[in-house]
């Protein structure tokens, strides 16, 4: 961990004193520390539908004595780097202007440090930076050109992100909106088949009348020590407005994690889940008892509650999008849940190799 170098100064002082503190939290006597009534279950990662190679990766790293943020970015980097997976990183839809924007955050449980970038262009893995941002800085959160400057000082490659497959798919979104500008809807014939496919199968994505989806992965892991971290990372709401920043790079509603309760995270509609704070609403209904399952449904209720706009809600008051939570607490235990279901997340640990399990729900499409 980094110091200032007033900490460096003071630490070599008490040290030579033989004064030195233990690293991690200082103890206070108000602190409620929740208690462990199980021993933990060895390592657990959870994540979104999209991580099952992230949690596997977490896993095996775990396995082999990681630090639990170190697992859970290896695990997210690889799906931050599949072309394939058009909601992360390479290859994810870009915004209303055709250009990828990249928001990422990350926290880590012994030090309960965190960082995060936002509307970040030109790097396939926000959430390298986002940790980079944690440990290299006094900040938590740096934003658009910063962040991009900030990520060359440190070495990063600048590259485009926008493969074949997302350019053709905003094309094809710019087409479809409006009758009265001067852009057709796009023959599909000379796409891609993954863009066709992605076309032929989310309609949500071109009509203004359906909600609009869109994807993120969040990973969160308990370590055999029960030790805890979280990474979110997304490339955010589809053909969003230039410079929007969702949910997924604030510490509190992308994630959040309290080293001695659990950690949560999040996908879904960003705008919602900002509105309430919720990842942080998830840690803290852990910490009251409810199990990460229970805790998941709380943050799902507590949005739907607060969404009073009539904007977004259907006839019948539901809301007209989804948000899902992932949560792994102290001792071992996980568990997952979203507004609609029914939906699976991905887990490793607890008795099992990387697997889908399916989510709990309040809400039926
Ligand atoms: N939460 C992401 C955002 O609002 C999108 C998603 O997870 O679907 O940017």
């Amino acid at each position: 961990m980094k110091t200032t170098r007033r900490d460096f100064l003071v630490s070599g002082v008490s040290a030579a004193a033989g004064t030195a503190l233990a690293p991690g939290k200082a103890a206070a006597s108000w602190r409620k520390v929740l208690p462990v009534s199980r021993p933990v279950a060895g390592p657990v990662a959870v994540a979104s539908g999209n991580g099952q190679p992230a949690v596997a990766r977490a896993l095996e790293l775990l396995n082999e004595g990681s630090d639990p943020l170190d697992a859970v970015i290896a695990g997210v980097n690889i799906v931050e780097a599949d072309p394939d997976d058009v909601t992360v990183g390479y290859g994810g839809l870009p915004n209303a202007d055709g250009v990828v924007q990249l928001d990422s955050c990350c926290m880590h449980g012994p030090t309960h440090r965190g960082g995060g970038v936002a509307a970040l262009e030109g790097f396939r893995h926000p959430s390298k930076v986002a940790r980079l941002v944690m440990e290299e800085t006094d900040h938590v959160l740096l934003v658009g050109q910063g962040a991009r400057k900030f990520a060359l000082e440190y070495g990063f490659e600048e590259e485009n992100l926008l493969t074949d497959t997302a350019r053709q798919i905003w094309l094809y979104w710019r087409g479809s909106q409006s009758e009265i500008d001067d852009y057709l809807v796009p023959n599909t014939e000379e796409f891609t088949p993954r863009a066709k496919e992605i076309i032929e199968n989310n309609p949500s994505l071109f009509y203004p009348e359906e909600p609009r989806s869109a994807g993120t992965i969040n990973c969160c892991a308990v370590d055999a020590n029960g030790d805890l971290a979280a990474v979110t990372t997304t490339s955010g709401l589809f053909f969003k407005i230039p410079g929007r920043v969702g949910d997924s790079p604030i510490v509190g509603a992308g994630l959040y994690v309290d080293n001695d309760v659990g950690a949560a995270g999040s996908t879904g509609r960003g705008e919602a889940n900002l509105l309430n704070l919720t990842s942080f609403l998830v840690v803290e209904e852990m910490r009251r008892g409810r199990s990460p399952t229970e805790a998941c449904l709380a943050g799902c209720r507590r949005i739907v509650e607060n969404n009073i706009e009539k904007r977004l809600q259907k006839p019948n008051g539901d809301p007209t999008f989804n948000v899902s939570f992932y949560a792994v607490n102290k001792a071992g235990e996980y568990g997952s849940a979203s507004i609609y279901g029914p939906g699976r997340f991905a887990v490793a640990g607890a008795g099992g190799d990387e697997r889908h399990e399916d989510r709990a729900f309040l809400l039926t499409r």
